[in-house]
């Protein structure tokens, strides 16, 4: 290679004389006016005829992927044909959560003014990683969280942030436990060596906790699931007797997660009596309340969060429950300085004036960036105000109950468990509840499973309503999760009518 070629073009003297044309920019305004404004129409009709459509994509596995060429356009395309595609290629594939007839998993809802903040933030494009790169993104998130706390009734003592999900917030909860209880000796030195920890949840907790042990290097020996009672919430005493063993047995117990909704049954766990322990064993307590969390804003339900103000740690979901859309998880915690603890890793190159001065969010996680969530959170709270979301919550829960009422009075039908929040389990029994003495069950549970689970394909093909399903003490039920804000009576209606449809024309089972 000749000199020439190494030498940079400032280092020989004048510009030259061929200036680099500009790269191609993005669409013009006046095409994001027109564009917008498709857009905008066709996500209006949408929500408005989302009736139109099956909750559930009716589509096999590959069958998406096989309509779309494999390869990228050379050339840009019309935003029209890309629209297009939106609609005859891809729609078929959408599951449809915003859909009334959606009562799967948690039914949630991302409402006009979350979408309208999505928009937005794309366009502000603010990655808050550090104060200074997003001043308002990082300052918003304070306020609004501190109003949210205040929905919720905990104490001005809990500060919170933002993360995707619940299970990036337990996990970043439970990073701040494992450095409290190895005084920063993980950080430093790293697991290997060091106590043995264990943590601390019951038999119904979410997967994510067990995940979360996984990725801090607990493994799943170190997680200890404890028994749940009849109405499956966590048995205090067994709790207390597996930490007091595992100090026995040389152990280092790191943090009890508690649960307030599980996603089974939304049993909340007796969180008071759990605190007592942790206190007594100076472990961290953290709550999951990513769904149930949100109960608490209508006032006459912020029983669901009884104890839950002596936790280190709380985290509820808003885009389960609180009408943002997907994604936005709150981690509210007592001690955000073993957050910082575990987390804060400053390279020169992001040092900034305001260190010390202002919250760096990037601090707060694994993650360098993020997005501009609040916004959405602020734009919904502001829409709807705290009254107005705290009805629609509470419309919810009604709701439940009614579907609950219509099981419970509905011959050859029963209900699985407790239903305190607005999720209920349920199956088909042709010959359980109303059976007596000298007319037993005779139906194998086997036989029940197979029996139900047809119940769920068949309404779940149909389009018109999807739910989903779990095990309840070895017992397969049925799921509805009521969460939509398009969810009305009528709907419930109409899927309570189908589904005894569909069990009457299955034959009963042998
Ligand atoms: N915790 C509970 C109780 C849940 O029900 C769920 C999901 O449904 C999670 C945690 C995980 O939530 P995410 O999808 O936000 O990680």
């Amino acid at each position: 290679m000749s000199r020439k070629a190494h030498t940079p073009p400032a280092a020989r003297g004048a510009p030259s004389a061929r200036a680099a044309p500009d790269a191609p920019g993005d669409l013009s305004p006046e095409e994001f006016r027109r564009y917008a404004r498709r857009v905008a129409d066709w996500t209006a009709s949408y929500l408005a005829g989302l009736e139109r459509y099956p909750v559930m994509a009716q589509v096999a596995p590959g069958e998406i992927a096989a309509r779309l060429p494999p390869q990228p356009p050379d050339d840009g395309e019309p935003f029209d044909a890309i629209l297009r595609d939106i609609e005859q290629v891809l729609l078929p594939g959408i599951t449809h959560w915003n859909h009334p007839g959606f009562h799967a998993y948690f039914a949630n809802t991302a409402s006009v003014p979350g979408i309208l903040a999505e928009s937005l933030t794309a366009a502000f494009n603010a990655n808050a990683m550090l104060w200074r790169t997003a001043p308002a993104a990082t300052e918003l998130e304070a306020v609004v969280l501190a109003w949210l706390r205040q929905m919720m009734g905990l104490p001005a003592s809990f500060d919170g942030h933002i993360n995707d999900t619940a299970s990036i917030s337990t996990l970043v909860a439970l990073a701040a436990a494992r450095e409290v209880v190895t005084d920063g000796g993980v950080r430093e030195r790293g697991l290997a060596g060091g106590p043995r920890l264990t943590l601390y949840a019951s038999q119904e907790a979410h997967s994510s906790v067990e995940k979360a042990a996984i990725v801090l290097g607990l493994g799943q020996a170190g997680v200890r699931k404890i028994d749940v009672d009849p109405a499956f919430r966590m048995d205090p005493a067994s709790l207390a007797a597996a930490i007091a063993r595992d100090r026995r047995d040389g152990c280092t117990p790191m943090a009890v997660v508690a649960t307030v909704g599980t996603t089974s049954t939304t049993s909340v766990d007796p969180v008071a009596a759990i605190a007592d322990i942790c206190a007594r064993e100076d472990v961290w307590l953290h709550v999951d309340a990513a769904y149930g969390g949100a109960m608490a804003i209508v006032p006459e339900y912020r029983w669901v969060l009884d104890g839950c103000a002596r936790a280190d740690s709380l985290v509820v979901n808003p885009h389960k429950w609180l009408f943002v859309p997907m994604d936005l998880s709150v981690l509210y915690c007592r001690r955000p300085e073993a957050i910082r603890r575990a987390f804060a890793l400053v390279p020169a190159y992001l040092m900034t004036p305001e260190d010390g001065l202002a919250r760096n969010l990037m601090d707060y996680g694994p993650a360098l960036g993020r997005r501009f969530r609040a916004l959405k959170l602020w734009m919904v709270i502001r829409t709807f105000g705290a009254r107005g979301m705290a009805q629609r919550v509470r419309g919810h829960v009604e709701l439940a109950r009614q579907w609950r009422e219509w099981i419970e009075e509905a011959v050859g039908w029963e209900v699985m468990a407790p239903a305190p929040m607005s999720t209920v389990l349920f199956r088909h029994h042709p010959d359980g509840p109303g059976r007596t003495p000298d007319r037993p069950a005779r139906l194998p549970e086997s036989v029940l499973q197979a029996h139900n689970e047809e119940i769920l394909r068949r309404i779940n093909a149909s389009g018109r309503a999807f739910l989903s399903h779990t095990m309840v003490q070895g017992r397969f039920a049925l799921r509805l999760a009521v969460g939509n804000l398009r969810t009305q009576r009528r709907h419930l209606a109409s899927t309570w009518k189908l589904l005894r449809r569909i069990a009457a024309e299955l034959a009963t089972p042998p």
